[in-house]
């Protein structure tokens, strides 16, 4: 493919400064608002990305070095600068996203979380000393970086899964390389300049653009000590997959099929403004969106009727106006994609309460209305995918057993919730339900930044979860010093195995 001159370049960030590809390949960059290629990204070579990996394997020479209250300084000036920046990057965010540019807000104010956790880096970098563990003898840990890691990102939250990752890794002392979607890469090249002005040396943090072959070069590169990864559950897989087997720690989390279960005993009011607000927030494009509604008992007619009232209220449009809720979806392919569930769940014998498809935004934009299927069954491809549009499917449970066994039965296992008024049973349903990420009358319970995120089963690979405490961890290997200052006059010479004494 030739490089246009006449449309918007996106390049790599290398060494503190944009790097245009020779590569001579690149991707699309839609406005899914107006369907319109608005720029064409760079896709790196291997010389490319080996090139980066070397800059990143320089710098942490002297990063490593920086003393903690100069790279807590430094996380302080960001946190400052994107702060003051906040609506220039939301408004990136909406024209390569789509997202409604309040939604662009709400992003970034949970990315920002973990940046103010990372601005703690000296505190959350203490290790442990036992003194006298033996007579005369000290043991200590100290947790130490890894060296060079990349984060690897996906299209739907394009500021702040990158600031899940890179606020802890090069807080900890790595050197970091983002590989962010190609679908909206803006954002991360903002935030580079960002870090630049806020002092972060260069090389510390770098972006690389580009497809499976940058992905796959960086999952074995001998000198990537670990691989953050967010994306669908195949890739995250294969991303674990391949990167374990090059001998890299790697976290990586996939997709979702969240459940919201409705008890007859809950305000119906207040469980369908929730169902709706998760469900079709950011046009459904979210990890952690209500896909699944388990309506327990005789609440469902209740709450079918509730939730459609609220839908035709719903203002979809480009979400750069204000009056918009919803916006487009990322791609065609995609929209398209959705709208093959919504005939396929009708084809399956569910009812279609509400069809999206009707929707009309003017205009060539990727949108989709939203769409709320009842009757819904396990057995349904609408059920068992991960359709990741502005989707909500009903299904009707005639006990808690039941509808926990659909949760529990499911395949992912990121985030689930529970809506009612009893103590007991919300207490009960924590307890037995497997799921990484639990809400009691909360739909969407993305832990704050000093927890840590991450779903079970097949919404993650690997042993820690992202950001918060299991972040510092991921970011980190602890290296045990035990330490004698003997006292001349007691040395000895001992074959003996060392015991504590
Ligand atoms: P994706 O898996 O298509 O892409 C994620 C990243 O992987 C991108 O950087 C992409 O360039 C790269 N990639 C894509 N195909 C690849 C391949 N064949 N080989 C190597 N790399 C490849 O995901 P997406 O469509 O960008 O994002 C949506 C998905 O991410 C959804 O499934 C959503 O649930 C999931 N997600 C999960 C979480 C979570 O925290 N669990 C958060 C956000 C999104």
């Amino acid at each position: 493919m030739t490089i246009s001159q006449d449309i918007k370049r996106i390049s790599h960030w290398v060494n503190g400064s944009i790097t245009p590809s020779t590569s001579g390949r690149h991707g699309n960059v839609f406005n899914p608002a107006t369907g319109e290629v608005q720029a064409h990204v760079d896709f790196a070579s291997t010389e490319e990305l080996d090139h980066v990996i070397e800059v990143a394997k320089q710098a942490f020479k002297t990063w490593r070095n920086t003393p903690l209250s100069k790279r807590a300084d430094i996380l302080f000036k960001f946190r400052d600068l994107v702060d003051r920046n906040r609506l220039e990057l939301a408004r990136l965010l909406t024209a390569e996203h789509g997202k409604v540019t309040s939604d662009a807000l709400g992003e970034i104010a949970r990315g920002l979380e973990n940046v103010e956790f990372a601005c703690g880096i000296p505190n959350l970098l203490k290790g442990n000393y036992s003194e006298q563990a033996s007579t005369g003898v000290d043991v200590y840990s100290i947790p130490q970086p890894l060296g060079v890691v990349a984060g690897i990102t996906p299209f739907n939250f394009p500021a702040m899964v990158p600031m899940w990752m890179f606020a802890n890794a090069i807080g900890c002392g790595n050197t970091f390389i983002l590989k962010p979607s190609e679908k909206d890469p803006s954002a991360s090249l903002f935030m580079a300049d960002l870090l630049k002005q806020a002092g972060l040396p260069d090389g510390v943090f770098n972006v690389i653009h580009g497809d499976k072959l940058a992905v796959d070069h960086l999952l074995s590169h001998k000198d990537i000590a670990a691989v953050s990864f967010v994306g669908s559950t195949p890739i995250a897989q294969y991303v674990y997959e391949t990167g374990t087997k090059h001998g890299k720690r790697v976290q990586a989390l996939g997709g979702a099929k969240n459940h919201m279960l409705v008890l007859p005993d809950a305000d119906v009011n207040m469980a369908a403004d929730a169902a709706v607000s998760a469900a079709y927030g950011s046009a459904g494009e979210r990890c952690m969106a209500i896909s699944v509604v388990v309506a327990v008992g005789g609440v469902g007619d209740q709450l079918i009727e509730a939730i459609s009232e609220r839908l035709p209220k719903l203002k979809v449009g480009p979400g750069n106006d204000p009056q918009n809720e919803m916006g487009p979806l990322i791609t065609r392919e995609h929209r398209d994609k959705v709208a093959s569930y919504i005939a396929g769940a009708a084809d399956q014998g569910a009812t279609l309460v509400v069809d999206g498809r009707k929707t009309e935004v003017p205009g060539n934009g990727f949108f989709l209305g939203v769409s709320l299927i009842d009757h819904v069954t396990s057995d349904m491809a609408c059920y068992k995918d991960e359709i990741f549009g502005p989707v909500l499917c009903v299904v009707r449970a005639d006990t808690y057993e039941e509808g926990l066994g659909l949760i529990n039965d499911n395949p992912y296992g990121n985030g689930t919730a529970i809506f009612t008024r009893d103590g007991g049973a919300a207490r009960k349903f924590q307890f037995e339900c497997n799921a990484g990420m639990v809400g009691v009358n909360v739909p969407i319970p993305v832990p704050v930044a000093y927890y840590s995120f991450g779903g079970w089963k097949a919404s993650l690979f690997g042993d820690t979860h992202m950001y918060g405490p299991d972040g510092i961890k991921f970011f980190t290997r602890t290296k045990v010093v035990t330490s004698r200052w003997p006292d001349p006059s007691t040395s000895k010479v001992d074959l003996g195995f060392p015991q504590t004494r």
